[in-house]
């Protein structure tokens, strides 16, 4: 009850108390947690989010949501910081998500090199802010030099070019964004404005807006051309550049959910004779869908694009860092020929959320966007922000430079090439169970399948339309249902989508998607998961009626 008495008056919002905290631990007992976890956090990382982390499915999201509904902020401070320190291990922690387990196979966010924490935690500390100089001085070049460094496995040009803009204060490489959908939008920005140029009597489609930008080039509508697998995030970019969502326009794929090139062909020709007259802002090629992990033939794309005059963005936000791997880089043959890549960094280059980058062939490119303030960054100055569509922004590029530097190109090569070849396996182990049906295969490190039980299989095959529709239907029901009683029981995670394939199902049919870069994740732990997907539906086909 004493105790009680003395930390209660303790929680009270004076200068002093405040002082107390923001400088350092308030006393011994905060340190010591402190120490305490930040100790498991920072050398124990994998084992602190085995112990702490998503281990518990007890509570239902509706249960979760019931506990926080206080929207009062209290004047007082509630509690001690060791106390808040402690419910976060100790309370939220459980009922996060432990992503990086090796059974979790599911997204495209997974385990990450344990130091990356580290990096992060001294990017906090120095709190840089890259949008100008002032604030962030070193930081802004390391920015340039690793944007160099990157645009060198994408582009590959000579030595001199590199020396030329890797600290050019006129020219920029890229930019840091904050994900890959500031990435395309960045991109997509760039390929408008430079589409809707200023020209005599019009100050470009920045200044003047969408409508002034048509009317000045003598158009009705402009569009944007991606793979019906295209991210949404494109879409996005449509309906922020004003050129309408419904321009972004979607392709259908071949058989093995690349874009199909002809189809692209006759849609260039079909827009050409449009009576509404149209121009292509940009074919968006993808290197690495995030359905299927498939890479579009983005040379034949990109060949089209020079032909055509027309802006090649390639979507490389998953694909990029194959780049590093001598043994696959081939995979994204023609990516040198876009005007601009985007890649995430929270994805394949194993970077804490949230980082992506977007890259340009042309160093000028990005002139297209340039704003400036003179309170902040003055035209001219080494300002990142000038070119940025992010204002404040991290220096995620000190993270990226020094785990380069601690891996080497070769160990981001290693993972990515065991999260191919372990999705090579995976086909192989699926491609032999009766019960199970690959329906597609890794390009990259996603695939996807679906349970398809032996006898449903044998129904399937010689099916009219009808029968078949009402296989898949029935298919479709087992595999949801498989997969949500997989994710709550807690062990194992793999994602579920919907995907319209055109091998032998011309219809949308639900499959369990895989994506594979933990590289703890190994065939017997994959094996382990088909294994308890056999088990759950075996065990709710029995209590059918
Ligand atoms: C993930 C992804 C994006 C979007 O990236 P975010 O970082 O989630 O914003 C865009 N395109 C592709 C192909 C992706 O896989």
């Amino acid at each position: 009850m004493k105790d009680q008495n003395i930390s209660r008056k303790a929680l009270v919002a004076n200068r002093q108390s405040l002082m107390r905290t923001f400088i350092r631990p308030e006393n011994t007992a905060a340190r010591d947690t402190l120490v305490k976890y930040m100790e498991q956090i920072l050398f124990g990382l994998h084992d602190f989010l085995n112990t702490h982390v998503g281990i518990t499915e007890e509570l239902s999201l509706k249960e979760l949501s019931e506990r926080y509904k206080n929207t009062l902020i209290s004047e007082n401070p509630e509690k001690m910081l060791a106390d808040v320190i402690t419910d976060l291990i100790e309370e939220i922690a459980p009922h996060a998500v432990n992503v990086a387990s090796p059974f979790f196979v599911g997204h495209m966010t997974s385990a990450i090199p344990f130091f990356m924490v580290h990096l992060k935690t001294i990017v906090a500390a120095l709190n840089q802010n890259v949008v100008k100089l002032e604030t962030s001085k070193v930081l802004s070049v390391i920015e340039k030099q690793v944007l160099a460094k990157i645009h060198r496995i994408i582009y590959r040009k000579e030595d001199n070019f590199y020396n030329e803009h890797v600290q050019n204060i006129q020219t920029s490489l890229g930019c840091f964004t904050e994900n890959g959908t500031l990435a395309n939008l960045t991109a997509l920005w760039v390929a408008r404005n430079s589409r809707f140029a200023p020209k005599e009597g019009f100050e470009g489609a920045d200044k003047e807006g969408i409508y002034a930008a048509y009317k000045a080039y003598g158009i009705e509508r402009s569009v944007i051309i991606v793979s019906q697998l295209g991210h949404f995030s494109l879409k996005k970019a449509g309906g922020i550049l004003g050129i309408g969502n419904r321009n972004i326009i979607p392709i259908e794929t071949d058989r093995t959910c690349r874009i199909d090139i002809k189809n692209l062909k006759e849609k260039i020709n079909e827009l050409r004779k449009s009576p509404v007259r149209t121009k292509i802002i940009a074919i968006v090629g993808i290197a690495g869908t995030t359905e299927t992990g498939t890479v579009d033939p983005l040379r034949q794309i990109g060949e089209i694009c020079v032909e055509n005059g027309i802006h090649f963005h390639v979507d490389a936000a998953w694909g990029g860092p194959v780049l590093l791997s001598d043994k696959y880089r081939h995979l994204l043959d023609g990516i040198d020929l876009a005007d601009s890549v985007t890649i995430d960094g929270h994805k394949q280059f194993y970077m804490p959320m949230s980082s992506g980058m977007v890259y340009f062939k042309d160093p000028c490119k990005m002139d297209s966007i340039i704003y400036h303030a003179n309170y902040v960054n003055r035209l001219g100055s080494v300002d990142l922000g000038i070119k940025s569509l992010s204002g404040s922004r991290e220096a995620n590029s000190l993270i990226l430079d020094s785990a380069l530097k601690i891996m080497g190109s070769g160990g981001y090569a290693l993972l990515i090439e065991h999260g191919i070849e372990t999705a090579k396996s995976f086909a192989e182990e699926i491609n032999s169970r009766p019960d199970f049906e690959l329906i597609t295969p890794p390009e990259l490190n996603i695939l996807t399948y679906r349970i398809c039980p032996i006898e449903l299989k044998r129904e399937l095959t010689g099916s009219n339309d009808t029968q078949r529709n009402a296989i898949n239907e029935r298919l479709n029901e087992i595999n949801i249902t498989v997969q949500r009683l997989q994710r709550e029981s807690g062990k194992s995670f793999v994602s579920r989508t919907t995907l319209k394939t055109y091998k032998e199902h011309p219809e949308s049919i639900v499959v369990l998607r895989c994506v594979i870069m933990n590289p703890l994740t190994d065939i017997h732990i994959l094996r382990d998961i088909l294994d308890e997907q056999e088990e759950i539906y075996s065990s709710f086909e029995v209590r059918r009626p």
